[in-house]
């Protein structure tokens, strides 16, 4: 388990600085704060950061310009404390007037949705015991994905004031606009089919010279173990990979593909550059230029007229 939550702040004249830890015993340097801040790049680009400091590897989350960090013990599994964080962040209140509380109050659930989330605790939900009593009983063979783009607005400076789901700051900004409290006026351009007002996509990737759809890809993949690269052809159904350097097996969830070639099973033309189809995942409709770039973006002012 955790050992430690704290919130970095962000101050003009200060930089980051740590602004409050739970429990107090184990508090981070200012240098330290400094470097899990930087972790997530300069323009805080990356929404994780990984930061290993003297007292254990941190694992931090950034909502610019709030940085909320979680101090490892050595035995805590990195994925799991990233997930969980991620469940944590719409109970913590990032606008709080108390922050002592807000950062006791966070560390605790974490450390329960941790808890929640693994082990025996996790399969004693019934949803969860449902859907495991259907794999195993052949109802439900396998659980796939569906590769989807979805372009749905994101109004981060509304969300710092509305809290952190999207799609719900969204529909709060709409219901302001039909008060009149704000104006919608058009910004950019969106994703949107014309048949059905989906706002999904699916990709598919096609040989350039014969429209195939039926392509091998060779993937250029970085070994966790060894650390080397290798190149692997990735196809369903694989749970593992052998890396080619150093013989070990490595599982697909731990694989980062650097580069990957096509190559059609059909015309045997290898092609970095495939077509790229895209297809609207609600209808399937073949999307053109106008579903991709024909709907309004919007941005929201204050309805000012009115005074
Ligand atoms: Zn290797
Ligand atoms: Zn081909
Ligand atoms: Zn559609």
């Amino acid at each position: 388990m955790p050992k430690a939550l704290f919130a970095i702040w962000w101050d003009d004249k200060l930089g980051p600085f740590v602004g409050r830890y739970y429990p107090e015993d184990q508090p981070i340097s200012g240098e330290e704060a400094l470097a899990v801040f930087m972790g997530h790049g300069v323009n805080h680009e990356a929404k994780f950061g990984y930061t290993k400091i003297s007292q254990g590897l941190v694992v931090s989350y950034m909502e610019a310009p709030n940085c909320i960090g979680v101090l490892l013990n050595d035995d805590d599994d990195p994925a799991v404390v990233e997930r969980n964080l991620l469940r944590l962040i719409k109970y913590i209140d990032l606008t709080s007037s108390d922050w002592d509380k807000e950062v006791k109050a966070a560390f605790e659930t974490l450390l329960e949705l941790i808890d929640e989330t693994s082990g025996a605790e996790l399969l004693t939900r019934p949803a969860v015991q449902k859907m495991i009593d259907d794999m195993y009983g052949g109802r439900l063979p396998a659980i796939k994905p569906r590769h989807i783009f979805r372009s749905v607005a994101q109004y981060p400076e509304a969300g710092t004031y509305l809290g952190q789901d999207d799609e719900e700051v969204e529909r709060t900004l709409r219901d302001l606009e039909n008060e009149r409290v704000l104006v919608a006026k058009t910004f950019g351009r969106t994703i949107k089919c014309r048949q059905c007002g989906g706002r999904d996509v699916e990709v598919t990737l096609l040989c350039p010279v014969c429209d195939s759809p039926n392509l091998h890809n060779v993937y250029q993949v970085f070994c966790p173990k060894c650390s080397e690269m290798f190149q692997t052809v990735i196809v369903d159904e694989l749970s593992e990979v052998r890396c080619q350097r150093c013989l070990e097996a490595v599982e697909v969830h731990e694989l980062e593909a650097i580069d990957v070639d096509p190559l059609c099973n059909d015309c045997g033309r290898a092609s970095d550059e495939p077509k790229i189809v895209l297809t609207c995942s609600d209808c399937g409709k073949h999307l053109k230029g106008v579903d991709l770039l024909g709907g309004t973006g919007l941005a929201y002012s204050p309805d000012l007229k009115e005074e």
